[in-house]
This record gives C-alpha cells, structure tokens and sequence, in this order.
C-alpha cells in the first residue's frame, strides 16, 4: 500500500478518460476550448497497463471522470476490463449525465458501482447558461436511468456560483428530503481557463449552508460532521438523503487525502491544485519496463504535496479543470 511522506495511505486513483466534453461549464472551461488528439491521449491498453500497476501497489478505488467520461468510445467495454482487474473493489464515475439514459445499464452490467452527476440547477434557462450547451431534461432522465441501474447511492455534485444559481441552493437540497440521496455542494475552485469567475464567483460550504437553513431550518449533523472522503455530511430533518459540504478551498481536507490523479494524457497529478505532475505514459511508450513504472509511481506518490497553497495566492494554471479529472 504506497504511503506519501506524510504518512498518509494513497490507495484512490481518479483517471480522466478524455478531456472531450459536450458540455462548457463556466467554471471548467471557456467557450472556446479546444481538446487534445487522440493520439496524445491514453489508449484503453495503456489505462489498462497502469491501473494494473497501480492496483499491484494497492490501490482498491478507483473513479472514472474527464472530461465527460461517457463520451470516451469504447466505455463500456473498458468499465468491464478496469472492474475485472484483480484489486479494484471499488469503482464509480463522476459524470454530467446526459448520456446515462443510454448508458446507465451496460455500466452497471460492466461493473460500474456508482455515479456521481453533476447538477448545478433545476431551472432549465440557467442550467443552460451555467452548461452552455447542456440540457436539463437529459441530465434527469440520466439520473433516473442510473437509479433504476442501481448505480447507487446516487450523488449529485452541485457546484455554486454567484450570479449564476445561489437561488437554486435549497431547492437542489430539498431533493434530499424524499429521495435517498447525496447532494453534495462544492466550493469552486481555480485553474486556467476560467480562472477570473472562479475567484470572484466563490461561494463558501458556510455560506451555503446559511441559505439552505434560512429556508429549511437546521440541518443535523450526520456521523458528527465527519468527513466521508472529502464532504461534510449533514441532514435536513427527517429527510431521506443527506447534503454534503465540500469545503476544498476554506477549509481544506489534505490530512485525510487518499488520491491521486491521471490524467488523460497519462500524468499522475499528485494534488488537484498543485502543478506537479509525473509523466507515465511516455516511458511506457518507449517501453520501460513495468517494474520500472510501478516504482516511479510508488516514487512520485512519496512526494505528493502536502496541500494547495491558495492562501499564498498560488493558482494551478499548467491546465484546464477537464484537463486534470476533477
Ligand atoms: N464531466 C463530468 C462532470 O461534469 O461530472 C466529470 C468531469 S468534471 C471536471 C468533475 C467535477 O468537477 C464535476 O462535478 C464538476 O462540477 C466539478 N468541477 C468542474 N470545475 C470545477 C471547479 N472550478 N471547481 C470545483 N469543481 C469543479
Ligand atoms: Fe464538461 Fe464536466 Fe467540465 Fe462541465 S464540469 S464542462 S460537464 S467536464
């Protein structure tokens, strides 16, 4: 089991599958972004090889992202083969949902265990301003396929920003109180790409939580607030569901990270937001041994930062938010 030298256990890997998306969220990327050739991408041989290395270090967890990772060719077949590999117990995808209507069954049947969808509003015109090119009534109907799949239990990743869907804060919340459930709001974070409207447009896990209580009443705790990876988890009383709080930028969760990051060009990013990143995919295309990749993963996860340096304003700008696999 690879341990950084903060004595912290590394056995998550998120890997982005493309960062091809169908989407534009305004808090990923610019209109305008362009995508990377194929050919610079990691091929489903390639992830394969290295989620085999990384499983053989003792890495059990593993989410699939992007990028829109359902727009990946081949997906379902390459959920099968990553679900089939010896050490993988655990295996989800964080996706925007608009293919899941289509896809949620064969993940299911391939071996996905669970989604989370990422829903930033329930109003269609401003889910259409926040996505630019998404729709709503698609998301939804994902949502239910992945829930009928028994892709469960379902977690929505709701992003806030402001000027863009405050209001929809305690209406996204009170999907909860019904429907069993994970809301979890997430603090927006920078990157290049968008990086003036993630400072400005921050909205903090406090101040989320003031304007779901202003309309619901307090919410209880749930476990005592502790983290369940990287949330706070709370309930509106009585509901079925819980929200969760992802304070990722005023209140950090680094002691208790587990995770790295590949990204679709093969690097493992140590830290969603730091720079450093350690190139694979090159030394397996010039055909080092395997032994020797595995060691350079177990050393590049000794030297995964400690955490984000935010406060001493030092952004990540080496990539785009769908670049790295959020
Ligand atoms: N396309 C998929 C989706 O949207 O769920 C997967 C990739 S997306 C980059 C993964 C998650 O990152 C989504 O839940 C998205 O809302 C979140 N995300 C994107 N940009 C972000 C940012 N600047 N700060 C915080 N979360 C962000
Ligand atoms: Fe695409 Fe996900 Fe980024 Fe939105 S957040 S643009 S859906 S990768």
């Amino acid at each position: 089991m690879p341990h950084d030298r903060f004595g912290r256990r590394i056995h998550y890997l998120r890997i982005s599958l493309t960062d091809a998306c169908n989407m534009r969220c305004v808090y990923c990327m610019p209109e305008d972004q362009t995508f990377l050739p194929r050919k610079e991408l990691m091929q489903d041989d390639e992830i394969l090889t290295l989620v085999r290395l990384a499983a053989e270090l003792g890495f059990d967890k593993i989410r699939l992202t992007g990028g829109e990772p359902t727009a990946r060719a081949g997906i379902v077949d390459l959920v099968d083969a990553i679900s089939s590999t010896p050490g993988v117990n655990s295996l989800s995808m964080t996706t925007n949902g608009v293919m899941l209507a289509k896809l949620a069954k064969p993940l299911a049947q391939a071996g996905l265990q669970r989604v989370n969808v990422s829903l930033d509003t329930l109003d269609p015109q401003r889910f259409e301003r926040l996505t630019r090119r998404g729709s709503l009534q698609d998301v939804w109907a994902g949502i239910e396929a992945a829930q009928s799949a028994g892709l469960e239990p379902i977690k929505l990743n709701v992003v806030i920003v402001r000027g863009y869907n405050e209001r929809d804060v305690s209406e996204i919340a009170a999907l909860t109180r019904d429907r069993p459930w994970q809301v979890r709001f997430i603090e927006m974070m920078p990157f290049a790409g968008a990086t003036e409207l993630q400072m400005r447009g921050m909205v903090t896990h406090l101040e989320t939580r003031a304007l779901i209580e202003s309309e619901m009443g307090l919410l209880e705790e749930v476990n005592g607030a502790e983290l369940d990876g990287e949330a706070r988890v709370y309930r509106i009383p009585g509901a079925a569901g819980t929200i969760g709080l992802i304070s990722s930028i005023t209140q950090p969760f680094c002691a208790s990270c587990t995770r790295v990051r590949l990204t679709a060009d093969g690097r493992l990013r140590l830290c969603l937001l730091r720079e450093k990143e350690v190139d694979l995919l090159t030394p397996l295309r010039e055909g080092i041994s395997l032994d020797e990749i595995r060691q350079q993963m177990q050393d590049a996860i000794w030297q995964k930062p400690w955490g984000h340096g935010l406060a001493q304003e030092e952004i990540p700008l080496n990539r785009v938010m769908n670049q790295i696999g959020g």
